[in-house]
């Protein structure tokens, strides 16, 4: 258990929410209960242990995070390319390291098929949002300031409040009600929904901008407010997810504003 022991550990909501269900909590419990640092880190205890250590091993084995499925390995994506690195793993480990075997067959041991997937997905759904936000600042380029200081409170994890749309079970529920509908119950329903519910998110505050530029331009001091606000949650989500797939979220930015090549890079480590 010494990797379990003074590590910072950031989740994306596909990993709170199956922490959550694990524990048969909401995601608000969870994230009020066990999350630090803007509700996107896992709690560590006074002796550095990680919260979800019980009796002597980790109470929410089945459904640990990708990191602690990986270490000691890293992963790391650039584009559509996935590599491993081998990282030293810490003097205190018991484990046992050699050279037989290999990375796929580690990877499959540790069934992080399901984990890289929705990574992956997370990581393709802060792209999107990438270029919303930049379709926004390019329309009013004074909000450039309020956003890189969001997204960078989220990345260097100096939040205090959770960002409102990492809260799938919020933010489903939301979205929902909103339409008079049911809230799905199947773990993968709840999921798509959670990723739909941003996308659609994302995609109006595009069609919004392309449509009509930057709202602040108007009069209308209630759209121009609904639009900031919908600009801020974004900025606050990316800042999250680019916090936990540990990509450089204000370099995807400026290079979605100045049109640059994607810059599209994350990793996993604990
Ligand atoms: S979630 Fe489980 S495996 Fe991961 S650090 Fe915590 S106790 Fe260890």
């Amino acid at each position: 258990m010494s990797c379990c022991h003074d590590a910072h550990i950031a989740l994306t909501p596909y990993e709170i929410l199956r922490l959550s269900r694990s524990l048969n909590l909401s995601t608000t419990e969870f994230i009020d209960r066990h999350l630090i640092e803007g509700g996107m880190v896992l709690r560590n205890l006074a002796d550095g242990g990680c919260c979800m250590l019980g009796d002597g091993s980790c109470r929410v084995y089945s459904d640990r995070p990708l990191v602690c499925r990986t270490y000691p390995l890293l992963r790391v994506v650039r584009g559509q390319a996935e590599s491993f690195a081998k990282f030293m793993p810490l003097p205190t480990t018991l484990g046992v390291y050699g050279e037989a075997g290999t990375v796929g067959d580690f990877l499959t041991e540790h069934r992080t098929a399901e984990f890289i997937s929705n990574h992956d997905r997370y990581f393709a759904v802060l792209q999107r949002i990438i270029a919303a936000i930049a379709a926004a600042i390019t329309s009013s380029p004074k909000l450039f300031p309020v956003v890189r200081e969001i997204i960078e409170r989220r990345t260097e994890f100096h939040a205090k409040t959770p960002a409102r749309l990492m809260d799938v079970d919020v933010v489903v529920g939301d979205y929902c009600g909103s339409r008079g509908r049911a809230c799905p119950r199947e773990f993968d329903d709840v999921i798509d929904l959670h990723v739909t519910a941003i996308e659609e998110i994302a995609e109006d505050l595009r069609k919004g901008v392309a449509r009509d530029g930057s709202p602040l331009d108007h009069d209308d001091g209630a759209a121009s407010q609904r639009w900031q606000n919908q600009l801020a949650d974004l900025s606050e989500l990316a800042g999250a997810l680019g916090a936990a797939a540990d990509a450089n979220v204000m370099l995807m930015l400026t290079s979605a504003i100045f049109g640059l090549p994607n810059q599209g890079r994350a990793g996993t480590s604990k």
